[in-house]
């Protein structure tokens, strides 16, 4: 039995996997966001551990008498965000979270300071990363920086308090932007440029090697023994890929959940940062992956279905495909939340264009599942530069349990969707499999194979021509409307 735990913006997910690799028990538990001013996105690491505590709690509970079964612990998590702590180990003050927006200022400036930063660290700076979160400390805390000790990726502030160890893993070290990604270390350049200690950062480590041993007080508290080991992990995005098995060359899936991602691993390191690709270190070694990071997802689904004043989703989508004939009419820009690959715009909005007196609920609802599809269409695009993509790609996260929107997801990207078993456990399985790999030292191809697959969705080649023109489009539309957000 191996046990992931990932630490996600909006819930702690937690799952025991068996050696057959099927999930035997999950469990989640609630996490809030604070957002004390415009821009600002914040948690407090205090908040991960208790909701890792009742995680744990209920897990155990649920698991019986396989808790006891348990070899190994791997860590997932949300990526990006910044957790100082002091010489006594203790936080500073709350994290920096992946989606707070303060730090454009010092983003542009580290890119005009370092112009090579995109091809050492995998793509240009951008806000949400911790790089440029540190120079907005600098310049607006300074005092929080003189007395930092370390700096911490969320789920390794977990891990900190399971083991005692600062250490992280290859892809939550892209992450931060201060990784050279070629040579899957540290960058001394980056560290200079933003005013840090090398020595402040954590122990990088392939996701799985294992990165430390479970505490007594800890293990005792959990009920596993003491010394049980915890593996490097992955942040988010390459747990969620080892999760499906994108782990070769070539091997693709998108992950539409509040946001999404589309992810493509590779087996050699090629920066594209002038298409704001993100090429970083995947959580396996000698392995990259290239991913588009969109900011709006099944999220705006979700908001469309809160605006209409629809408090059940599946019954909104039932509804929409009975009356679709073919693309809506209407054309929705999906930047609710600006827009991370392509645009690099925290001020790009959510557009509805071309809304009648005859405009209809379901065409609205229609197009924002075409908006997010068509932006996924758009982002394949600037993928597609930069390496070959497959003819079929898995999706998994919330927006997959509609087979409507695969349906016109396929059509949008002219690509196969495939649906995976498990894919709802996504990087918390993942996480489970660094375990195993950490405990067994098993070889990944094995271990991370491509699970089970539930449903193929192939293009209808007429809608896919239909949306080929709307992307057209689509793309015209933000650009001329890119001045005035
Ligand atoms: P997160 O990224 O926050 O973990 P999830 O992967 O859990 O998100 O997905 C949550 C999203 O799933 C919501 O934003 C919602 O719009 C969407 N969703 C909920 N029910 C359905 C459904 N039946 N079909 C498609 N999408 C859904």
């Amino acid at each position: 039995m191996y046990l992931g735990i990932d630490i996600g913006t909006s819930s702690v997910k937690a799952v025991v996997v068996d050696a057959d690799q099927h999930i035997h028990a999950a469990a989640t538990a609630p996490l809030a966001v604070s957002r004390p001013q415009a821009l600002w996105s914040e948690q407090n690491p205090e908040d991960w551990w208790a909701a890792v505590e009742q995680a744990i709690a209920e897990l155990r509970h649920k698991a019986g008498k396989a808790w006891a079964e348990i070899r190994a612990i791997g860590l997932s998590g949300q990526m990006h965000g910044a957790v100082l702590l002091d010489e006594a180990g203790l936080p500073i003050r709350p994290a920096i979270l992946h989606n707070d927006g303060r730090s454009h200022a010092e983003a542009a400036d580290l890119n005009s300071k370092l112009p090579g930063i995109g091809t050492i660290a995998g793509v240009p700076a951008m806000p949400g990363f911790a790089a440029p979160k540190l120079l907005w400390l600098s310049r607006h805390e300074p005092d929080v920086l003189e007395r930092a000790r370390h700096l911490l990726l969320p789920k390794d502030y977990v891990r900190f308090r399971m083991t005692g160890g600062f250490a992280t893993d290859m892809c939550d070290a892209s992450g931060a932007l201060l990784l050279d990604n070629a040579k899957r270390q540290w960058s001394p350049e980056i560290a200079a440029a933003v005013g840090i200690a090398l020595s402040m950062l954590p122990t990088p480590l392939e996701g799985s090697a294992v990165s430390g041993l479970l505490q007594g007080a800890v293990a005792k508290a959990w009920g596993l023994p003491p010394g049980t080991i915890v593996a490097a992990g992955a942040g988010d995005a390459a747990a969620g890929a080892v999760a499906s098995g994108a782990v070769n060359e070539g091997d693709a899936f998108i992950s539409l959940g509040t946001a999404t991602q589309y992810f493509v691993a590779r087996e050699s390191y090629h920066p594209a940062p002038e298409h704001l690709i993100h090429t970083f270190c995947h959580a396996l070694p000698g392995r990259w992956f290239q991913m588009a990071a969109l900011l709006n997802g099944a999220g705006a689904l979700a908001w469309a279905a809160e605006l209409l004043g629809r408090d059940d989703i599946g019954r909104l989508l039932e509804d929409t495909e009975r009356a679709f004939t073919g693309p809506s009419p209407v054309l929705f820009l999906p930047y609710l939340s600006g827009e991370r690959t392509p645009h690099n715009n925290a001020h790009a909005k959510g557009v509805l264009f071309g809304l009648t007196p005859a405009t209809t609920p379901e065409q609205v609802t229609q197009a924002v599942l075409e908006g997010v599809a068509l932006s996924l269409a758009d982002a394949q695009g600037y993928l597609e530069a930069t390496g070959q993509l497959p003819d079929r790609v898995a999706v998994n996260g919330g927006g997959s349990r509609s087979r409507f929107w695969m349906r016109i997801l396929a059509s949008a990207l002219n690509k196969t969707v495939l649906l995976q078993e498990g894919s709802e456990a996504g990087p918390a399985f993942g996480a489970a499999r660094l375990a195993r790999l950490a405990a067994t030292g098993e070889g990944f191809t094995q271990v991370c194979a491509k699970p089970a697959i539930t449903a193929e969705i192939a293009p209808d080649p007429a809608l896919a021509a239909d949306y080929a023109r709307r992307l057209e489009k689509f793309r015209n539309l933000y650009k001329a409307l890119a001045s005035l957000f």
